[in-house]
């Protein structure tokens, strides 16, 4: 274990952020990049090796790190032996090490009486710190089986799989629509939280262990980009569809149509292509400078558009939350080791603070209507307060009369969570969806309606986390090695 007294000698102390001021100012990660390795051996001694580990349990970790092992590791300063254990169970330490929310933590023993182990920054430093040192190499396998298998597209479920099928011996060639791999960890998560270099450096190493990527390959398109879904079943041994959860949920409310109204992955999808293409040179993204910007729906992609609109230089933001603040501390019925909902402050919370002076999500507030400036352009964002109250175990929302009211805004980014998969690919191949539109195929076998086909991610679980793209592009991963050969050694 860490130190038997660790826990009691020392207090949690996680590593801070970049100085919010300075890092406004760009678009690199807001993590520092320099890990104080004297700082996180002691935040390891505070593990106290539990008999029954909760942080890697069904409710903490998805992919089950091997964590008190490593904090273990990390105390006696063996760094190297603590990297190959966090590799044993997961393959992109350097993505959940970034934005991971912790399941970990939030079902961390420790948690019940003290502060969580800081078991997310220990895991990133532990990565970064084997890039750093040449740790990392890429594992080719030492013989190919002759099977063939094809992924269609490149999120952490995609790579996951593809990494895991490769190093039991399969050909792999990844297809990916987009013009660079890494599904969402390319194009959806901001470089302030996951700096895309840190996401091709991984690619790399897939590259040199032998998987094949293409890019621009719109598998069931229509366009000159198209591949086609029964050439891919009818020339690979197996399939697996990693295509992730991309419709998004939209808001049908009068004026809808307005210019100056977008989905927010619109908006984030085309500010780090540009990023990367030209430095936002080439002027190919939306822009929310000088604008009043209303962000509907919080979560994730909501602070990311947060985060992404200050940078271009707004003049205001709002952020509106259909749901009430969350409490500061577990309610009863949300107790220990389930995932604490409570209320946070994020990144980009943090610095509109700065920026504004005030926290920009307004809670309980629901959308009316958007209005028209004249010309077709969107002015105002109509709003109502709403009050939510349980009856029979049912949360009900109604509207406080009199609340109404209209926010200015030229920008209005919709950011209300996503709905499914697309079926274009799927439809051709005659795959069944289940009844919330995903890919239907039961989770731990991932094997769908036709043979050979799989799926996996967030297309067939529906919007989630990265760590849960790992968690089932892995297992999926063992499924299809287990279909192709009759056996499986893959975790
Ligand atoms: C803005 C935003 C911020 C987020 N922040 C976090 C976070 O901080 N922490 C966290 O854990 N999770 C976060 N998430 C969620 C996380 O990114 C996803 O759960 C995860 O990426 C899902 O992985 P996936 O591999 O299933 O799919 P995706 O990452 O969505 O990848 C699917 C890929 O398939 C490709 N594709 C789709 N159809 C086709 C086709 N027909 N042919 C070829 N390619 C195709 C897509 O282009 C895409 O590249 C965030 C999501 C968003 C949108
Ligand atoms: S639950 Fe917390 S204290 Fe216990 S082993 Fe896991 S990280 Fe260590």
């Amino acid at each position: 274990m860490g130190k038997p007294t660790g826990f009691k000698e020392f207090e949690r102390a996680t590593e801070q952020y970049r100085d919010v001021k300075e890092r406004l100012q760009d678009y690199g990660e807001i993590f520092t990049g320099r890990h104080d390795i004297q700082h996180l051996e002691t935040q390891g001694a505070r593990c106290m090796d539990c008999g029954v580990p909760f942080c890697q349990s069904d409710n903490g970790c998805p992919v089950h790190n091997l964590i008190p092992e490593w904090n273990h590791l990390v105390y006696t300063d063996r760094w190297e032996t603590a990297l190959n254990r966090l590799h044993k169970t997961n393959n992109f330490p350097e993505f959940t090490g970034r934005v991971c929310p912790a399941p970990c933590e939030g079902s961390c023993v420790l948690g019940i009486i003290e502060p969580a182990v800081t078991i997310k920054n220990i895991e990133n430093a532990i990565i970064d710190k084997g890039f750093e040192e040449g740790w990392v190499k890429p594992q080719p396998p030492a013989s190919r089986t002759g099977k063939k298998v094809a992924v269609v597209g490149s999120g952490p479920a995609g790579l996951a799989a593809a990494q895991q099928l490769n190093r039991a011996g399969h050909n792999v060639t990844v297809y990916e629509r987009a013009d660079r791999i890494g599904g969402l960890l390319m194009y959806g998560i901001p470089n302030m939280k996951l700096g895309k270099d840190v996401v091709q450096r991984r690619v790399d190493v897939l590259k040199e262990e032998g998987v094949e990527f293409v890019v621009n390959a719109d598998v069931g398109g229509k366009g000159d980009n198209a591949v086609d879904p029964k050439e891919l079943h009818e020339d690979f041994d197996a399939v697996l569809f990693a295509t992730g959860a991309t419709r998004a949920r939209d808001l049908e409310v009068p004026g809808r149509e307005l210019k100056g109204i977008h989905l927010a992955m619109e908006f984030l999808t085309a500010n780090t292509k540009s990023l990367l293409d030209s430095n936002l040179e080439d002027g190919n993204y939306i822009s929310a400078e000088g604008k009043d910007v209303v962000v509907i729906g919080g979560g994730d992609t909501g602070t990311d558009c947060i985060a992404t609109s200050l940078r271009h230089g707004c003049k205001s933001i709002v952020n509106f939350e259909l749901l009430p603040r969350s409490p500061e501390n577990r309610a009863e019925d949300n107790p220990w080791p389930l995932w604490p909902k409570i209320h946070r402050v994020d990144y980009g919370h943090e610095e509109a603070i700065e920026r504004f002076g005030r926290d920009p999500r307004e809670y309980s507030i629901l959308t009316k209507e958007f209005i028209d400036d004249g010309n077709g352009n969107v002015a105002g964002v109509k709003i109502v307060e709403v009050l939510w109250s349980k009856q029979d175990d049912q949360w009900k929302m109604e509207e406080v009369e009199g609340t109404e009211k209209v926010w200015p805004a030229d920008l209005v980014l919709l950011s209300m969570g996503f709905v499914g998969p697309e079926h274009y690919a799927t439809d051709a191949v005659y795959v069944d969806y289940d009844e919330r539109s995903n890919y239907r195929a039961e989770y731990g076998k991932y094997q769908t309606n036709i043979k050979g086909i799989f799926a996996a991610g967030d297309c067939r679980r529906g919007q989630s986390l990265v760590v849960w793209g790992i968690n089932e592009g892995r297992e999926a991963a063992r499924e299809i090695d287990r279909y192709l050969m009759g056996d499986t050694l893959l975790p």
